[in-house]
């Protein structure tokens, strides 16, 4: 994941930008409009003036520094071809009332303002594409209260799962949403993530019950709370998550909290066709059981796992993953029932084992697939499809998939939580003329094909940039109306995250 530097004091990098000896603030000193020693001439801009407004409160955790502002002009995955697309300034809160604070002071002047958590998502979501301020949530690392007795804690949207689950791991307790990077939980709030662990414990909009939210107007409101349900009121806490920092920023989320099982067991299994792997996996969901993890990786991720991880026993085959969850009957008992349907399904090499080392090492390597799958072909680029549809029509979306890429010429390993009817395709394009065009098409024809089938254009990634033309297809001219009419009474004057989600009206 990416590392982002401390941030470097507000103008100690303001000579040339990104190379092309542009200097951002031309005309005025910045160093020492910063400091607020100087006024600013009539033609200041806005973006200086906000600079000079904000310096002294927050120094050098507001900065134009050109490495920072790069940092903060995309995340994974996929990037705008335009790499001048960046942030004028960078500004790392460690509050609500900063953030509070900024969001007054952007508004009065019309900047655009687009938050950054973690910066691993996967859609362009974090390119600001009018420039204005990045605004990084990870320094609100607070865990705020910690209710055990409840299973229920409140945090700042900083916090990543993988330093909440280690505060949570001597209460017996842990926090089920966990998508592979080292994302935020805010950052996952804003696009409803999910992962591994969403076909038993559910996606982050199940493990969220109240938030804080700071308007574009800098109000701080709290939405829902602590208790496990409520039926008061339009549900606030829903319309933000998902919604990629277009209508608010929140700050803390109130979210929910499971036991940690008795007993873990993990289980791999492989077939030597995508169908009986898929109709493996149907049927375990069609039999009740509350498997507590089921992924699916086909052969060419499988090849890319094995040499990037170096997975001892396992080949080249379409496979699947489990975990089950319980007692140590309980979770002998699924293991030994989905050895039947895999068996019944001419799966092979059903292995099970409730030793924690080599399931944390299977789990690792399932983490790192993406990495595996970037680095199977060295010098070529990476497009993530996230596919998701009904799961009685997951074999045949899947099979369309594989002749689609087949017939593409591309190389794109397939993973998915099929649990959900949720897949990924990893499409890897080498660096030629047209590769970038065959791979875009590609993508769309998994999704056209999603969409046929009753599914949706994204499982668990969200819109941002890449996905944006999809929205016209999956959602009717109404519906996309009321999603206007929300933004425009949360947004008016669109400077949240400006250009994503929405496509733009007719
Ligand atoms: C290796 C890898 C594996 C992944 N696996 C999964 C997976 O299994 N499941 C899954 O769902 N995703 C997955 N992702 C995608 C990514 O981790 C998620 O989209 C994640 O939720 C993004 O969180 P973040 O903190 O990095 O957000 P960022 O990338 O920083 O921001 C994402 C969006 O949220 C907005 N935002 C960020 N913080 C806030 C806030 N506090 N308030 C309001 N808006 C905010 C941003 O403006 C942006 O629009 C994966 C990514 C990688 C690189």
């Amino acid at each position: 994941m990416r590392h982002v530097p401390p941030a470097l004091p507000c103008w100690q990098a303001s000579g040339p930008l990104d190379g092309t000896g542009h200097r951002l603030y031309a005309g005025s000193p910045p160093d020492r409009a910063a400091e607020g020693t100087t006024a600013l001439p009539e033609t200041a801009k806005p973006i200086e003036r906000l600079a000079t407004a904000l310096a002294p409160h927050f120094g050098d955790r507001l900065t134009a520094n050109s490495v920072v502002r790069e940092q903060h002009s995309h995340g994974e995955g996929w990037r705008s071809p335009d790499a001048t697309l960046q942030p004028e300034l960078v500004i790392f809160a460690e509050t609500t009332n900063e953030v509070a604070r900024v969001l007054r002071e952007c508004s009065t002047r019309g900047i655009a303002v687009t938050a950054f958590g973690g910066g691993t998502s996967l859609e362009g979501q974090t390119t600001p594409l009018r420039g204005g301020v990045s605004l990084d949530l990870s320094r609100m690392t607070r865990v705020i209260e910690m209710r055990p007795e409840d299973m229920t804690c409140r945090v700042e949207a900083g916090v990543t799962r993988q330093a909440l689950n280690h505060d949570l791991r001597d209460m017996g307790l842990f926090f089920a949403v966990d998508p592979g990077g080292e994302a935020t939980i805010g950052g996952m709030c804003a696009t409803r993530a999910s992962g591994t662990g969403a076909v038993r414990y559910g996606t982050i909009a199940e493990n969220v019950s109240g938030l804080t939210v700071v308007t574009v107007d800098g109000r701080v409101l709290r939405t829902g709370g602590s208790v496990r349900k409520s039926s008061t009121g339009y549900d606030l806490t829903h319309l933000f998550i998902g919604s990629e920092g277009t209508l608010g920023i929140i700050t803390e989320i109130q979210l929910r909290l499971h036991g940690i099982p008795e007993s873990v067991v993990g289980a791999t299994c492989q077939f030597e066709t995508l169908s009986d792997a898929i109709d493996t996996a149907v049927m375990v969901m069609q039999s009740g059981l509350p498997v507590g993890r089921m992924e699916f990786l086909d052969e060419v991720q499988m090849d890319a796992c094995i040499r990037y991880s170096k997975l001892d026993g396992l080949r080249a085959l379409p496979s699947l993953f489990f975990e089950f969850h319980g007692t140590p009957t309980a979770t002998r008992e699924q293991a030994e029932t989905v050895r039947a349907i895999v068996d019944d399904n001419r799966g092979f090499d059903f292995r099970w084992s409730a030793s924690e080392a080599e399931r944390l090492a299977l789990w690792k390597a399932r983490h790192a697939a993406y990495f595996a799958g970037t680095a199977y072909r060295p010098g070529w680029s990476c497009m993530t499809t996230d596919a998701i549809v009904p799961i009685s029509r997951l074999t045949e979306l899947m099979t369309g998939a594989k002749a689609d890429i087949a017939a593409s010429g591309l190389v794109a390993p397939i993973l998915g939580h099929v649990g959900d009817g949720n897949f990924h395709t990893l499409i890897l394009y080498p660096p030629e003329p047209g590769a970038y065009e065959r791979a875009v098409a590609l993508d769309h024809q998994i999704i056209a094909r999603a969409l046929a089938l009753g599914g949706s254009a994204s499982g668990e990634h969200g819109i941002g940039m890449a996905k944006q033309m999809f929205m016209t297809r999956e959602h009717d001219a109404n519906a996309l109306d009321v999603m206007r009419a929300i933004k425009a009474a949360l947004d008016p004057a669109n400077l949240l995250n400006p250009g994503k989600l929405l496509p733009p009206a007719d």
